[in-house]
């Protein structure tokens, strides 16, 4: 496979560099010290055309390619967009858009994705339930058919955007019975009578993304709001892994470069004992390692998202093998940043802390790295 990249993606993976650099990161800091989503940064990231960029152009997207996401998600994290934005854009654009880009109808698809693709309405996307999340197949909020409506009760828990969503993409079971084949997709809108959503839940990182509780009481929706068809829940959860495991892995990319690029000027810099840190073998085997574990990393995201772009279906056992990796990866390589900046890493004013307790969300959210041995070892030993 060739990842080199075309001077057309090499100048839209600058182009959003420069834009988050100057336009967002310097809003950056002080969201996250507050722990707010900031509107004004989604309305600039809506303005550059980042929140609809895979949808073809007559639902208000661009068409862009999986490579093409991925550097987008690549630059904003590189630039040092904080984790919470980048994972609030995820959430939005991906899972919850992209969902309804692929399994929607037409007119579903005409009457959300263009608002989504403005910015106009937020997306979320509620699978994980108090009781279950890595046993997603074990949900229990359920989906009734009365007449020409369906009627939701239950709950989901840490649901990005969540607080300040209007479109709800919400996993529930028709028959449980059925265990995960009963799992049916629906969409709720905000401001439907029994949907609530909890208090933004105080997080260690990614502070600026909006996570709460969703709640569900004899919420009634209409039956065009089901998505994807009934008892088909199933498989749209699993194919949002595909963009789980490559697009939105790669903010956590572009964050490794940045802390890599911080890492490497701040040895140069720093003395002690009459010579830069950078001197001494310990701190360059740091870097190194560091250097190395980001690029395999990038292999491992370009790979997958080359091979989607080549209309192959994902490999579900590759795919965990990535979501793993970079995710024990990059809180290895955030950690390692903290140690090489001393106490300094320890402090806010400097992005290494904010990148280490952003990373740490790779390591759980989309699946744990447990969960993914899980598949990897399920996978060899059959
Ligand atoms: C900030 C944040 C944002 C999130 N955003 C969303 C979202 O937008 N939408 C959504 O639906 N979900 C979201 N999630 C939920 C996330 O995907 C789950 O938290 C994750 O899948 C783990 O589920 P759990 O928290 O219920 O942990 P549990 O499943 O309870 O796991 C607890 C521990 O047991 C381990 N474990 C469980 N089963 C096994 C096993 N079979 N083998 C080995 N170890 C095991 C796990 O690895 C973990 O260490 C988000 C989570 C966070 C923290």
């Amino acid at each position: 496979m060739d990842f080199t990249l075309n001077e057309e993606q090499k100048m839209f993976r600058e182009t959003i560099y420069r834009f988050a650099k100057e336009q967002i990161v310097p809003l950056c800091e002080e969201a996250d010290l507050k722990g707010e989503f900031s509107f004004e940064i989604w309305k600039k990231m809506a303005e550059m055309g980042l929140l609809g960029l895979p949808y073809p152009e007559e639902y208000g997207g661009s068409g862009a390619d999986f490579v093409t996401c991925c550097l987008a998600g690549e630059a904003m994290g590189h630039a040092g967009v904080d984790g919470g934005h980048t994972l609030a854009w995820g959430a939005h654009t991906y899972l919850c858009g992209a969902d309804i880009l692929l399994h929607g109808t037409h007119e579903q698809k005409l009457k959300y994705l263009p608002k989504i693709a403005a910015g106009e309405w937020i997306g979320c996307m509620g699978l994980t339930e108090p009781g279950c999340g890595s046993d997603a197949g074990a949900l229990t909020t359920t989906a009734v058919r009365k007449g020409d409506r369906y009627v939701l009760n239950g709950s989901k828990t840490f649901i990005t955007n969540a607080p300040v969503a209007d479109v709800f993409v919400i996993f529930a079971t028709l028959d449980k019975g059925k265990k995960h084949k009963g799992i049916t997709c629906f969409i709720v809108e905000k401001g439907t009578p029994g949907l609530a959503t909890g208090k933004p839940m105080h997080k260690m990182g990614c502070r600026c993304s909006t996570t709460s509780e969703v709640y569900l009481e004899d919420c009634e929706i209409p039956l065009e709001n089901c998505l994807g068809g009934e008892y088909n829940g199933w498989n749209i959860a699993l194919g949002g892994v595909e963009w789980d495991r490559s697009i939105l892995l790669s903010p956590f990319l572009g964050g490794a470069m940045a802390m890599i690029d911080g890492c490497s000027r701040y040895a140069n810099e720093r003395y002690a004992f009459g010579r830069p840190i950078g001197d001494f073998q310990s701190i360059q085997n740091r870097i190194a390692d560091m250097k190395v574990c980001l690029e395999v990393s990038k292999l491992a995201v370009y790979r997958v998202a080359t091979s989607k772009d080549a209309g192959k279906s994902l490999n579900p056992l590759l795919a965990a093998v990535n979501k793993m990796y970079i995710g024990d990866r990059g809180f290895e390589i955030s950690s390692s940043a903290v140690d090489l900046f001393g106490g300094y890493g320890y402090i806010h004013e400097y992005p290494v802390e904010r990148g280490m307790r952003d990373s740490k969300l790779g390591q759980l959210g989309g699946g744990t790295s447990d969960i993914m041995r899980m598949i990897v070892a399920r996978a060899m030993l059959r």
